[in-house]
């Protein structure tokens, strides 16, 4: 874990894409008090709006390129698919107003080619950008999902580079810590391993489920009987499928490897069964269990 860095006070934060990560975010440094002025920026002036009423931004500007001409900080929390986009924006504000202090960060659930990008638009300037992901979120989106506790007690993964300058990592560390997040470093391959086994698989896996069942006859009635356990599992197969699509074309090979070690098992569970071989599938449920009741306790 990264020791606790003195909480930084930010003039102008930039917030592009006023979501719910992007808008908790900013409600959560304004509960802080560590923030002078909030600026969003997006796509939509309809959720720019929102936001503003939801004092989750103090103004906001439909020009992402102006929006960070001050900016001491920009906060890129949209889609990974508009994610390019959006860089060549911020760099051309940027450039065009001189400001070579900002620090730039994300906060997108893949960090490889995100970095990749960041590398190639920004440049000369890609020292001063920070690749983060919060593992924290919720199966809503927008504005009205926001909320100024979603990072408390949460792991937040930064994945700098050799050429990010050490300043810059330790500007987003604070801001995030003020957040309430315990902040780690990681290499961002790794990060994308270790999401694409904890996350993105089990999006997946719920996806796949829910849309397996949903082709079946009589499913009025399957779905009348779901109890506490096909809720449990599925419960983000209610999450915004333009962004895990997004996150599955990024990650794509890490999650690639993890659904075939899934296959794999689920061919074993299938042949046990199969075979009516009970020891094997106790011997499973039970390491299983263990692991589980482990690692979540
Ligand atoms: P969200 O609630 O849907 O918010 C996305 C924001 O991005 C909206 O304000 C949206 O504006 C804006 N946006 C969309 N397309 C854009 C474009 N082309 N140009 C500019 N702005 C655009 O999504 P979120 O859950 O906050 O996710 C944001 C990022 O955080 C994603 O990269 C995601 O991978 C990452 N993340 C999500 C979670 C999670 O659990 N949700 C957790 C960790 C990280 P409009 O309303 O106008 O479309």
């Amino acid at each position: 874990m990264t020791e606790i860095i003195k909480p930084v006070a930010i003039g102008n934060l930039c917030v592009i894409g006023t979501g719910l990560i992007g808008g908790s975010f900013c409600l959560a440094l304004k509960q802080a008090g560590v923030v002078e002025h909030i600026t969003g920026a997006g796509r939509s002036e309809e959720t720019l709006q929102k936001a503003q009423q939801l004092n989750i931004i103090d103004s906001y500007d439909m020009d992402i390129a102006n929006a960070v001409k001050d900016a001491d900080v920009v906060f890129v929390s949209v889609p990974l698919g508009a994610m390019q986009a959006v860089f060549e924006k911020i760099a051309a504000g940027l450039k065009s107003s001189g400001n070579q202090k900002a620090v730039i960060t994300d906060a997108g659930s893949s960090k490889l080619q995100v970095q990749q990008l960041a590398d190639k638009v920004f440049a000369d300037s890609a020292f001063r950008f920070v690749a983060g992901h919060p593992i924290a979120g919720t199966e809503e989106s927008g504005p009205d999902a926001a909320f100024a506790d979603l990072y408390q007690d949460r792991r937040v993964i930064l994945t700098p580079t050799d050429n990010t300058s050490t300043d810059a990592v330790k500007v987003v560390t604070a801001l995030w810590q003020a957040t309430g997040a315990l902040v780690e470093t990681m290499d961002a391959e790794r990060h994308d391993k270790v999401l694409a086994a904890t996350s993105h698989l089990p999006h997946m896996l719920a996806f796949g489920l829910v849309h397996c069942l949903e082709n079946m006859d009589d499913i009025e009635n399957i779905f009348r009987f779901a109890a506490g356990g096909f809720r449990d599992v599925t419960r983000i197969a209610s999450s915004d499928p333009t962004m895990w699509r997004d996150i599955c074309l990024n990650n794509r090979k890490p999650i690639l490897e993890m659904m075939q070690r899934y296959r794999d098992e689920l061919d074993m569970l299938y042949n046990a069964l199969e075979a009516g071989d009970g020891e094997k599938l106790i011997e499973v449920f039970q390491h299983a269990k263990q692991t589980r009741d482990k690692f979540t306790h």
